[in-house]
């Protein structure tokens, strides 16, 4: 007895994902409702004719969000647009929010008011109603719990898993904006500690900034696909970059896929501010995250009807499993594309194990 020592794994030995996987390997689906439970951007309930989607995300003070340059405002509004993201990705409309908070005695009514402006805001913006939560005390800081449910027609609903050889990846909007806004604030921050006299220079950096403090859901895009007639094979929003993003969608569909780097949609802005922070733009739009565009794939025979959408790009293309992930670069060479930080995922998509 006294001998015994508690087995101790350190959860960063798995990921995130791996630690997800995990966990739940034993959870056991006991309702022929759940249509699909872990493992999506959000979980599918069969609800008569159509099926409800949900989706839930927990953000955390000095993890997800830095007060010191989080307006509260615009921390309630990306708290409820980010989880409306995850609920479009299924093809989805979003209907109905709860928002949960946790909160030090450090936040004064005021404070907590500013926050529910942002959150309100959001619901007028997307059309959802916010239907309830919960409030309790915490001991250090501020966290968040966001869940958000929709709907869609039963016929409508897109996975991540549905993407087949010779489909089209697509991905709205541009990419990276949102890493290199967060890397100003940080760099901004750091001299503000470093020199609290120092004017943070934010003026003229506004799309970056607003990319990272404000961002959007593309609800546009899920009208476009319904008023084309056009459902995605697989979609997936792009919460933790394209790269990382884009092997989901191939390790749960089975499939392999290229992207040309030439047609990563960049702004200039973005592009211009990457180089000043000695950061390669492409990396920093397959990387970057919090872009909250959708990364979506389409039959062959949809490409006419995207041609017309607006802000869509055609990256790459879906194929075989074995052919792994690939990044065809403007130089003309083919390399393996890497997510980083997720070693055990990149073997098994890329297909090199
Ligand atoms: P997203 O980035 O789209 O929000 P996540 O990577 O957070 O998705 O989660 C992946 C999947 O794992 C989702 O289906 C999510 O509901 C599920 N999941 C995440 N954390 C847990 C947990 N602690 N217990 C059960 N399921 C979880
Ligand atoms: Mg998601």
């Amino acid at each position: 007895m006294d001998n015994f020592k508690p087995k101790f794994t350190d959860v960063n030995t798995l990921g995130e994902f791996g630690l997800i996987e995990k966990l739940t390997e034993n959870t056991v689906k006991y309702h022929t409702s759940t249509v699909k439970g872990i493992g999506d951007d959000a979980a599918v309930i069969n609800y008569g004719d159509a099926y409800m989607v949900m989706s839930t995300d927990l953000l955390i003070e000095g993890i997800h969000f830095d007060l010191m340059y989080s307006p509260l405002k615009h921390l309630g509004y990306k708290a409820v647009v980010v989880n409306l993201s995850d609920i479009y990705a299924m093809n989805a409309v979003p209907t109905q929010i709860t928002f949960s908070i946790a909160i030090s005695s450090k936040f004064s009514v005021e404070a907590l008011e500013e926050l529910y402006l942002g959150i309100n805001e959001a619901c007028r913006i997307y059309n959802v109603d916010l239907i309830g939560g919960d409030t309790t005390s915490s001991t250090k800081g501020l966290s968040i719990s966001v869940t958000a449910m929709g709907q869609v027609k039963k016929e409508k609903i897109t996975y991540r898993s549905g993407a087949k050889v010779g489909d089209i990846l697509c991905v709205t909007g541009d990419l990276g904006a949102a890493y290199l806004g967060l890397q100003i604030l940080e760099r901004e921050k750091q001299l503000y500690v470093s020199s609290p006299g120092i004017k943070p220079d934010l003026e003229d950096q506004k799309y970056l900034l607003e990319r990272q403090l404000k961002p959007e859901a593309r609800k546009d895009s899920i009208k476009y696909f319904e008023k084309e007639g056009i459902i995605p094979t697989a979609m997936i929003d792009v919460s933790d970059g394209l790269a990382s993003d884009l092997m989901h969608i191939c390790k749960a569909s089975g499939v392999g896929a290229y992207v040309e780097e030439g047609k990563i949609p960049i702004k200039q802005e973005a592009e211009l501010m990457a180089i000043k922070f000695r950061l390669d733009p492409a990396t920093t739009a397959l990387n970057g995250g919090e872009d909250y565009e959708l990364l979506f794939t389409i039959d062959e025979s949809d490409l006419e009807k995207i041609k017309y959408m607006p802000d869509v790009y055609i990256i790459g293309e879906i194929t075989e499993k074995k052919e792994g992930l690939k990044l065809h670069t403007t130089g003309g060479n083919i390399h393996p594309l890497k997510a980083q930080g997720w070693n055990h995922f990149d073997e098994e998509a890329t297909g090199q194990n």
